[in-house]
This record gives C-alpha cells, sequence and structure tokens, in this order.
C-alpha cells in the first residue's frame, strides 16, 4: 500500500482523480510538493514491470505489419503528453543515479550475457539489406575509405613502433638469419566499410 500523504489515507494507487477531488492537486504539483512520494503500491509496481516483460517476451523477434505501425504514429501523434515532471531540471544527484543506473544494467548485460540483442537473428532480408547497402556506400566512396583505411594504417604504425625498437636488439641478436615480414595485403573493401562503421 502507498500512502497518500496530504490525508495519510492508504491506496493500493493514488491516483489523478484522488488528488484532483480530495485535495485539488494534480500529480504534478503533488510531486512538486513531496518529490519523494510514490503514487503506487509496490506489489502494483512489479506487477506492471512482470506484465509488460511477459508481453515483451512474445514480441521479441516479431516485426510490426505496416499498418500497425501507421496506426500507432497515428495515435501518437494525436496524443499531447506532458510528463508530470516536464520543465523540471534533474538535481545533480538524479542524474549520477540515473547514469550510474545505466552503467550498472550494461554490465549486467555484459556479464551475464542478457543483452537483449543477444541472441536476436536477423532475418535474411534485412542481413541481405545491410550487405548491399554497404556494398553501394564503398563503391560511392572509394576515395574516403581509401583516406580512412590509410588512416587506420598510421594509427597502427605509429602504435607499433615503440614496443617494435625495444625487442628488437634482443632479437636480432638470437636469430640473425629470420626473413623480414612479408608486406601486408590490403584488406578487401567491404570489411573496411564495417571496421568504419563502429
Ligand atoms: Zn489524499
Amino acid at each position: 500500500m502507498v500512502k497518500c500523504l496530504e490525508c495519510e489515507k492508504e491506496f493500493k494507487q493514488i491516483t489523478n482523480r484522488h488528488l484532483k477531488f480530495a485535495h485539488n492537486l494534480t500529480t504534478f504539483q503533488y510531486k512538486e510538493k513531496y518529490p519523494d512520494s510514490e503514487l503506487f503500491d509496490k506489489k502494483i509496481l512489479e506487477f506492471f514491470s512482470e506484465r509488460s516483460k511477459k508481453a515483451n517476451e512474445l514480441r521479441k523477434g516479431v516485426s510490426r505489419s505496416e499498418s500497425i505501425k501507421q496506426k500507432i504514429k497515428d495515435t501518437k501523434s494525436k496524443q499531447i503528453i506532458v510528463p508530470w515532471n516536464k520543465g523540471i531540471a534533474q538535481t545533480k544527484e538524479t542524474k549520477d543515479k540515473l547514469s550510474q543506473s545505466g552503467i550498472l544494467r550494461h554490465r549486467k548485460w555484459h556479464e551475464q550475457n542478457t543483452h537483449p540483442q543477444v541472441g536476436l537473428k536477423l532475418p535474411k532480408e534485412t542481413k541481405e539489406k545491410i550487405s548491399q547497402s554497404m556494398i553501394s556506400y564503398a563503391r560511392k566512396n572509394t576515395d574516403e575509405l581509401k583516406e580512412r583505411a590509410k588512416n587506420k594504417k598510421m594509427k597502427k604504425k605509429q602504435e607499433r613502433k615503440p614496443e617494435e625498437k625495444k625487442e628488437k636488439p634482443s632479437k636480432t641478436a638470437e636469430k640473425p638469419l629470420k626473413p623480414a615480414k612479408k608486406p601486408e595485403k590490403p584488406k578487401p573493401l567491404v570489411n573496411e566499410v564495417e571496421g568504419g562503421k563502429e
């Protein structure tokens, strides 16, 4: 249960209706007055979260049809939703909290391998589309890609140099007859596009 801080009554959910009729307050004003207050009972929040999780589970990997997409677009364009916290600047504490929870969430995804996109299989058509668009981009922008590859190589060389200098003296002393490294083959175009899109 959650307590209304105006009248101390307990509810499963503090509704806009209750606030308006009992205290002549909007949710916005209530939240402004009691920033740490809750509007829902914890069990209800859990229920909502479980329910949406289940609903999402069913829809995972299923794309919406065009007609449904259009319907959603239409309804959304008609709605004017003003969130209760509109115009309130977030305190530094809130911002830190949010960013910290985001970092933790991502870390958890990576550690447990539960990132929402893990196991997501793209349909063959989509894969084909992506590879086609990359190829056509590569054909249109050969100069840019060549430049990019050049810069990448230069960077790698610069990173490698200091290490080689340290190792060389001992190596050449032990194995003087080792043949020089073969020059690296230039990578195929498509791979360069993938690298560049990171
Ligand atoms: Zn009340």
